[in-house]
């Protein structure tokens, strides 16, 4: 049977955002296996999928919501945000302008998280990852790597990527990296290494009850590679390295 929703110690909602025609459904199609499309047909968004990770020894399963549609018209709502744990903020490398309104998602990415989280009583920070997709198209490019590297920093976002949904250029590792750091600023308990490779992406179909007992195992382990605290900041400067060296 393949793993599910009760086999998953946590499940988050994250949103892929940005302007029309980015590549947000192809990245979200990529993601899940599904073929590439070359056609100009703008996507209206399919609600969301689900894919399960392994963080660390704990399966965490993201529910990924699609906004594509809706961007066009400014409509991604209140009520999209609301129970939001994540986002991939994605542009085009081809497309100068989907760079330069990056400061208005992430504007109103703060903003209407900020009001969903409204008397609560708990804020935590929004994990970004930035995506400057279709990096396969390296004659048609408008915005230079350094210059998505130098906007994450700026931004805060939590990692950057260049990604390409035609070939499948760093989708897993954005999606990967935005469950690890979900899960560890809400769920840190499930944290054992904070390991920067300890994670892995599943297709659900090819998981067995082998892959189930494997994974136990890989949860009951001792916790003796622990990374201390003060060792945490080396990891985090690690996984910036090695995001920086992603697209080169
Ligand atoms: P959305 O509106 O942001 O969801 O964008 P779509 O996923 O519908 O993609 C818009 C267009 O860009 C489509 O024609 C896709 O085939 C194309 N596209 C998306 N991602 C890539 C990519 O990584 N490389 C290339 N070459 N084309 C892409």
């Amino acid at each position: 049977m393949p793993l599910g929703e009760k086999d998953c110690l946590a499940s988050y909602k994250v949103l892929v955002v940005g302007e029309t025609s980015v590549g947000k459904t192809a990245l979200i199609n990529n993601l899940v296996g599904r073929e590439f499309r070359e056609s100009m047909v703008p996507t209206i968004g399919v609600d969301f999928v689900k894919k399960i990770f392994e963080v660390d020894g704990a399966l965490i399963q993201l529910v990924i919501w699609d906004t594509a549609g809706q961007e066009r018209f400014r409509s991604i709502t209140k009520y999209q945000y609301r129970g939001v744990q994540g986002i991939v903020l994605v542009y085009d490398v081809t497309n100068f302008e989907s760079f330069s309104h990056l400061t208005y998602w992430i504007s109103s990415i703060q903003y209407e998280v900020a009001h969903s989280h409204c008397g609560r009583g708990r804020y935590e920070p929004i994990p970004i990852i930035l995506c400057g997709n279709k990096c396969d198209m390296v004659e048609k490019r408008q915005v230079k790597s350094c210059k998505g590297y130098k906007l994450a920093e700026k931004e805060m976002a939590f990692e950057f990527f260049e990604t390409s949904a035609k070939t499948g250029t760093n989708v897993f590792q954005s999606f990967q990296r935005l469950a690890f750091h979900v899960t560890d600023i809400h769920n840190p308990k499930l944290m054992k290494s904070y390991h920067p490779y300890m994670i892995r992406c599943y297709d659900d179909t090819e998981t067995t009850e082998e892959l189930r007992s494997q994974v136990k195992l890989r949860r009951s382990a001792p916790k003796k590679d622990k990374i201390a605290p003060k060792e945490r900041g080396k990891c985090v400067k690690l996984k910036r390295s090695l995001c920086c060296g992603c697209f080169r």
